[in-house]
Formats: structure tokens, C-alpha cells, sequence
């Protein structure tokens, strides 16, 4: 392997992301270097992205927060509290403090794994990943970035730049299923989000399908039960039937596969009981 490109801004990034389509980019390098590690990958070069200031931040612009491709985890945990709480939640279930000191949102995105905790709650909250090339800039919604496991429509000479989320305008869940509490890749997780002012409910499963899906018609369910109550104007308790029926309708979006983590019976049993708890915590949360 060559020199490392160390590039301090984002042109000279983009520069040196056309100039050298065999560099590979590194931010924090916590799923890179398993794969370099392991022998798996041999790229010519590393293009180092831990210097472009542009990557590192976030700001708020109107209803919207713009979340540098560099910002770690533990940086959510702290600062996406109230604004995108789901995402926060999410981001401290990732690794150790260590792996959220240095894995960024953008790695996240960028590998695309199934498994990544930060994906759920950003395709339940809508959010669109921003991408640049030396040629210019486009934005897709994490939806359609995401094509499969470990598979998305980055081109090879484009970097992610940022993520835009909507500010949250209700509550957010995230929960995920493994076999400890701390350090475990998702068996499967399910981020519910509460839109109070659109009266809507978004959710998004993760590592239990080839890329992350939303459980539409468990979300038009529970919009009709709360619809039907008036719920959302007067906020009483919800039957245990309809937090029931919902976990059903999630845990029948899914499409899971048995493999090393769990089989698909369990991931879809574990969606339903996340399905109906997260809904539970989310509604408590709007009573209050
Ligand atoms: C021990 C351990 C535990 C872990 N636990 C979890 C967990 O619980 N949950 C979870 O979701 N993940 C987990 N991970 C995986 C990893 O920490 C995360 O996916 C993290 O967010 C990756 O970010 P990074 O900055 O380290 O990415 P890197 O390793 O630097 O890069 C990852 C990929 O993204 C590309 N990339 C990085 N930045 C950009 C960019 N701006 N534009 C384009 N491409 C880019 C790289 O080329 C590479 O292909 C764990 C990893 C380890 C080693």
C-alpha cells in the first residue's frame, strides 16, 4: 500500500477522489481496518477524511439538521437528544465507547450493512444523504441509497458529504435485539418515530431484510386506530390489542433470513414484541 492521502478540505478531497479511484476513504476506521485486517480488501491508497473540516460538524438550517459525514456516534448521543432522538438513542447502542468515539454516521451509511444502527431511524425519519464528486453534488433519500446488503448508489468517484434529517416533531424509538447489552451487531432493531403535528407514525426495521424496510401497513394501522379515538387531540391509553396487532404487522414487513445471529422465527418474533414495546414507550412518551 502507498502513501495515505491526507487531504485538509473537502475540494482537496474530492480532488483526490478523482485523481486516485483505487484510494479508499477512511474516516473512523472502525469497519475498514477489520477489513484490511482480515485481508479482506487491498486498496492502493487510504484517502484519510479524519482532517476535512467540512465533514465534521453539524448545523440546523430551518426544520432540518445537517449532519457532517464525519460526526461520530458518541457526538450523537449527545447532541441529537430533542432534535432527532431516535438517531441518539440508536447511536449509543453502537459498539463500545471506543468504536462510538471513532465510527462516523458516514461509515455507517457508507457500508450499508443491514445491520447498521444509525439506518433505521434515518429512513423512518425520511433523511437524504448528500454526496459530492469533483463534478458536482447530488441527494438521494436513504431509501433509495441503500440497494442491498452492503450495497448502495455511491459511485466510485463521489464521497458522502452529510446527511439531512428532519427535526423530530414527536417522539422516537429505537430499540435492537441481541445477546448482550452492549458491544453485539443487531440480531434485528426497529426504530418507531411519532409525527404529533402531521399525526403520522414512521417506522423502519434493520438486519431483517436485505437492506432496511419500513412496515407500511402496520403504520396505516395504528394512524386508523388513532385516527378512529381522536387520539391524537386527546391522548388516552391504546389498547393492548392494537399495540398487539401492530407488532404483528411489523413483524410481518420483515423479511429475514436464519443465519450465525438468530433465524428468521425468532428475528420475527423479536420484531413484534419491539414493535409493540417501542409504539408503547413512544405513545407514554406523547400522554406526557
Ligand atoms: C468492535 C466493533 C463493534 C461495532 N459495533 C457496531 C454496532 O453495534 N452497530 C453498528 O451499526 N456498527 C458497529 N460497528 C461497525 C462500525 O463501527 C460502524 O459502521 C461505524 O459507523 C463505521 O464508521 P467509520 O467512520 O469507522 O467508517 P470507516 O471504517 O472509516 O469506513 C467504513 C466504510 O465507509 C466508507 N466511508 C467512510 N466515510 C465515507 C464518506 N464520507 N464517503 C464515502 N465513503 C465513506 C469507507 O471507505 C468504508 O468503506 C462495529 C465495529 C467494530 C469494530
Amino acid at each position: 500500500m502507498q502513501a495515505t492521502l491526507q487531504p485538509r478540505d473537502l475540494a482537496d478531497a474530492l480532488a483526490a477522489r478523482a485523481a486516485h479511484p483505487g484510494a479508499l476513504p477512511m474516516a473512523g476506521g472502525t469497519d475498514l481496518m477489520v477489513e484490511l485486517n482480515f485481508d479482506r480488501r487491498r486498496p492502493e491508497r487510504i484517502l484519510d477524511l479524519t482532517r476535512v473540516a467540512e465533514l465534521a460538524g453539524w448545523d440546523r438550517e430551518g426544520d432540518e439538521l445537517v449532519i457532517g459525514a464525519g460526526v461520530t456516534h458518541a457526538r450523537l448521543v449527545t447532541d441529537m437528544r430533542g432534535l432527532a432522538p431516535g438517531l441518539g438513542i440508536a447511536a449509543r447502542t453502537v459498539g463500545s465507547p471506543q468504536i462510538r468515539n471513532r465510527g462516523t454516521i458516514g461509515g455507517n451509511i457508507a457500508t450499508s450493512s443491514p445491520a447498521g444502527d444509525a439506518l433505521p431511524p434515518l429512513v423512518a425519519s425520511g433523511a437524504r444523504i448528500e454526496m459530492a464528486s469533483a463534478s458536482g453534488a447530488r441527494s438521494v433519500p436513504l431509501s433509495e441509497f441503500l440497494t442491498g446488503p452492503k450495497r448502495n448508489v455511491m459511485a466510485p468517484d463521489e464521497l458522502i458529504t452529510a446527511v439531512r434529517v428532519p427535526v423530530a416533531q414527536g417522539p422516537q424509538q429505537f430499540a435492537k435485539v441481541g445477546p448482550r447489552n452492549a458491544m453485539v451487531i443487531a440480531v434485528c432493531s426497529l426504530s418507531v418515530h411519532l409525527d404529533a403535528v402531521e399525526q403520522t407514525v414512521r417506522t423502519a426495521i434493520g438486519s431483517a431484510a436485505p437492506t432496511i424496510v419500513r412496515a407500511t401497513e402496520a403504520e396505516e394501522f395504528i394512524e386508523g386506530v388513532l385516527e378512529e379515538r381522536g387520539a391524537w387531540e386527546r391522548p388516552g391509553p391504546l389498547p393492548a390489542s392494537a399495540l398487539t396487532r401492530f407488532g404483528e404487522l411489523v413483524a410481518a414487513a420483515a423479511r429475514p433470513i436464519d443465519d450465525v445471529r438468530g433465524s428468521a422465527g425468532y428475528r420475527r418474533h423479536a420484531l413484534a414484541v419491539l414493535g409493540r414495546r417501542t409504539l408503547s414507550w413512544c405513545w407514554q412518551e406523547h400522554r406526557a
